[in-house]
């Protein structure tokens, strides 16, 4: 049976940034804390941990002196930078770029939902670190909207400035703006848009993915999708496979591998979440092939 891997599987160029930023803090005999997992998958983690990165929550942080902390790519709130400065915690800064220029244009937008009474909205996931700190720079003007049957939380009758967790799937943020467009409407007949700001920020690292994993899926006879089980990113991915070839299985260890899922196969295909290392990949594709 022949086996492929999926060229764009592996770390996006966030995650890839701040693994070697951690790496190399590490290499230079540094202590370093690390606030939440720095990558959502277990064996990655492992590695890292076994060259000394120690993971810690928030609320070890708000205890912790005179240390240095690693902020991961998903991001921070103003309030963790605030703590740090109080703690005298020097911060490795190793957010992705995309994600804190993100967190600035919600800042400067901030400015104006403040002199227009204006709501910024953030098509998000509850509790996700990003999201998390996208709502800590919206501030008080900040609403999470987590699905369409979150829009009663949206006045129509003020400005809105809509933004998505960089991770989102696209169709649904696009059915989330014609939603809302359309509510606008019914308050504002004819100009929906000078009350609609849309930023389109979901990540071309991820959106960039979705097509050429629906071909790869349609492609094989088995789909092997490895992701940490808490990698969103990594659901959402798994469904586009699923929704292409219904002989997809999520996994996240080599270990998971049914090999009557091959019984019937001529070829398999292996890939991955933005979360998951490459190595992991090709450990995978190897069990496959002994098989
Ligand atoms: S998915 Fe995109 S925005 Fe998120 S960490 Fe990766 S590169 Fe950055």
């Amino acid at each position: 049976m022949k086996v492929d891997i999926e060229p764009g599987s592996g770390f996006c160029f966030g995650v890839e940034n701040a693994v070697r930023i951690a790496e190399e803090a590490l290499r230079a005999g540094e202590k370093i804390f690390c606030l939440g997992e720095i990558v959502h998958n277990d064996l990655e983690m492992d590695r890292l941990k076994d060259l000394g990165l120690i993971t810690i929550s928030h609320e070890y942080f708000a205890r912790l002196r005179d240390s240095k902390v690693l902020i991961r790519a998903h991001g921070e709130p103003p309030s963790t930078y605030e703590t740090a400065r109080k703690n005298n915690i020097t911060i490795i800064e190793a957010t992705c770029p995309i994600v804190h220029s993100l967190q600035e244009k919600i800042r400067l937008v901030l400015v104006s939902a403040r002199e227009n009474d204006g709501q910024i909205v953030i098509f998000g996931k509850e509790g996700h670190a990003e999201v998390i700190g996208l709502l800590g720079a919206a501030g008080e003007k900040g609403i999470l909207v987590t699905g369409l049957h979150d829009l009663h939380k949206i006045d129509c009758t003020r400005r809105v400035w809509l933004f998505a967790q960089t991770t989102k799937n696209k169709a649904e943020y696009d059915m989330i703006i014609e939603t809302i467009r359309r509510n606008l409407e019914k308050m504002s007949p004819g100009h929906p848009d000078n009350f609609l700001k849309v930023y389109n920020t979901i990540c071309g690292q991820v959106s960039g993915r979705e097509p050429k994993l629906r071909i790869f899926a349609r492609q094989h006879d088995v789909i092997i999708f490895v992701s940490g089980k808490n990698s969103s990113n990594g659901h959402m991915l798994y469904e586009v496979c699923l929704n292409e070839n219904n002989h997809s299985y999520f996994i996240s260890h080599p270990e998971e591998i049914n090999p009557e899922w091959f019984s019937n196969a001529g070829n398999a295909g292996v890939c991955g979440a933005t979360s998951t290392p490459r190595w992991l990949i090709h450990k995978v594709a190897e069990t496959i092939e002994k098989i």
